[in-house]
């Protein structure tokens, strides 16, 4: 199939007061929607405020579906009104981001067997708390546990938020002391040149603190490049555009880095293009007239992005904003979204439909981070994928040694193969036999 987006659709973007729809926003004037004030404040925290908010716009069972959804969901709540907004509640089963954001319980799967609580290890590969040391030249510093919104799929969930119904959470919040730990130690590995401040995320650090890390990091010798990580853009544009502290300081930090021959960038996180306004698009373009980069990754995720069609609109309504679209994400395997993943052979067809479409390097790289603490792998390189049972196998010569099992969800499976998923022995015989093929492949090229 030949992958254009139609009729430049990319560049039609969600103008004028989108938030009237919503009975309870009706009045807010645009100069309010537009203050990242008003929408943290408005920000929804609790389940019993947002059915408030949908009362009237959705029947009463998806209400009580999602008060379910909520008891079983791991992660806690926040959701913005710029979310909610674009949100198409005459369909909100469907809708993407009320699937990334709201949990129904009629729509949720059980967790595939192989799931562990922090798949990706990264608490096993910090030496410090909160800074996971996995790569030679890099490491990802998680300097706070709370976010602008939380998102169901969040892959530190065992960290970020607050405890729920379901998960009690590991603490990595602001501490000062915490922090100078962690940069003494990046100080102390000469190899490390790049750093990924996130968290929790970046959005939700103070004005000072973006500077102090900032400079911190800008004065370590060895470090050439970090990066700011936030979905922020892509949940509340409001901040960058009305918070002139924070903004100002991300700014400063990335002229002065400039300075020094050292980048500075920032990386986020749009999922669908139906998360982009035309208030996301000024928000991008003031940070491309005031020169720092900003590059996207993504999650795929079923019924959110997982359709051609949305995938091509979402990269080339990124490069239309001078974002490069850097990573497309295989879902972590992740407590209590198990509806949200896809299988590997959905990212491989999306891989060979998406390149062409744009320029290269507003490409992004497919890549599955393997579970166990393999890091992240372009999703083609695998040593061997069993499409029937769903595995795939992959090494990481550069960054540890052994193989790297990931699973396609259960459901994606066919009958007697979900059978033997629920067989302790049967399913131990298809990872052995997944890990014996991969052997054997593994010395080919
Ligand atoms: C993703 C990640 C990085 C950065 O990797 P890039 O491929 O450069 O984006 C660094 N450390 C850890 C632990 C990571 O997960
Ligand atoms: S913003 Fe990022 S860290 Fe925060 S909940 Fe969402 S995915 Fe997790």
């Amino acid at each position: 199939m030949r992958m254009n987006v139609k009729d430049m659709d990319h560049r039609k973007i969600v103008d004028g007061s989108y938030w009237e729809k919503i009975p309870a926003y009706k009045e807010i004037s645009t100069e309010t929607f537009r203050d990242y004030k008003w929408q943290s404040k408005q920000s929804i925290t609790k389940p019993s405020k947002l059915l408030d908010v949908l009362k009237g716009l959705v029947s009463d069972d998806f209400i009580e579906d999602v008060s379910q959804g909520f008891a079983r969901a791991p992660m806690s709540l926040r959701i913005s009104p710029h979310l909610l907004s674009l949100i198409d509640w005459s369909n909100p089963y469907d809708d993407p981001l009320r699937i990334q954001f709201i949990p129904v319980a009629s729509r949720l799967r059980e967790d595939h067997p192989e799931l562990r609580f922090d798949s990706l290890k990264e608490q096993s590969d910090s030496p410090v708390p909160g800074l996971t040391h996995r790569y030679p030249d890099k490491a990802l510093f998680l300097a706070l546990d709370t976010c602008p919104v939380y998102c169901r799929f969040c892959t530190r969930s065992y960290a970020v938020g607050i405890d729920t119904d379901q998960v009690e959470k590991i603490q990595l919040k602001v501490n000062a002391d915490r922090w100078d730990k962690a940069f003494e130690y990046i100080q102390s590995q000469p190899q490390l040149e790049d750093i990924v401040v996130s968290g929790g995320d970046a959005y939700n650090l103070r004005a000072e603190q973006i500077l102090q890390i900032g400079h911190a990091l800008l004065s370590l010798d060895n470090i050439r490049r970090f990066r700011f990580a936030t979905k922020g853009p892509a949940v509340m544009p409001q901040k960058i555009l009305s918070d002139h502290a924070w903004t100002d300081a991300l700014i400063a930090i990335s002229d002065r880095g400039r300075q020094l021959g050292k980048e500075v960038v920032l990386h986020t996180h749009f999922n669908n293009p139906n998360e982009i306004t035309s208030i996301s698009q000024e928000a991008m373009l003031l940070l491309f007239q005031r020169g720092l980069t900003v590059r996207n990754q993504a999650v795929l995720q079923r019924g959110v992005n997982d359709a051609s069609e949305t995938m091509a609109l979402l990269i080339k309504r990124l490069g239309y904003l001078n974002v490069h679209p850097y990573y497309i994400y295989m879902h972590d395997l992740v407590k209590g979204v198990e509806d949200l993943r896809t299988p590997l052979s959905t990212g491989l067809r999306l891989e060979k439909q998406m390149r062409g479409i744009t320029a290269g390097f507003n490409t992004p790289t497919f890549v599955v981070d393997a579970p166990g603490g393999g890091g992240k792998r372009a999703i083609h390189s695998f040593e061997h994928y069993n499409i029937e049972t769903g595995i795939s196998v992959y090494s990481a010569p550069s960054v540890k040694p052994g193989l790297f099992l990931y699973y396609d969800p259960i459901y994606s499976l066919s009958q007697s193969i979900q059978n033997d998923w629920g067989n302790a022995s049967k399913r131990q015989a298809m990872i052995d036999d997944a890990l014996d093929v991969a052997h054997k492949n593994i010395d080919r090229y």
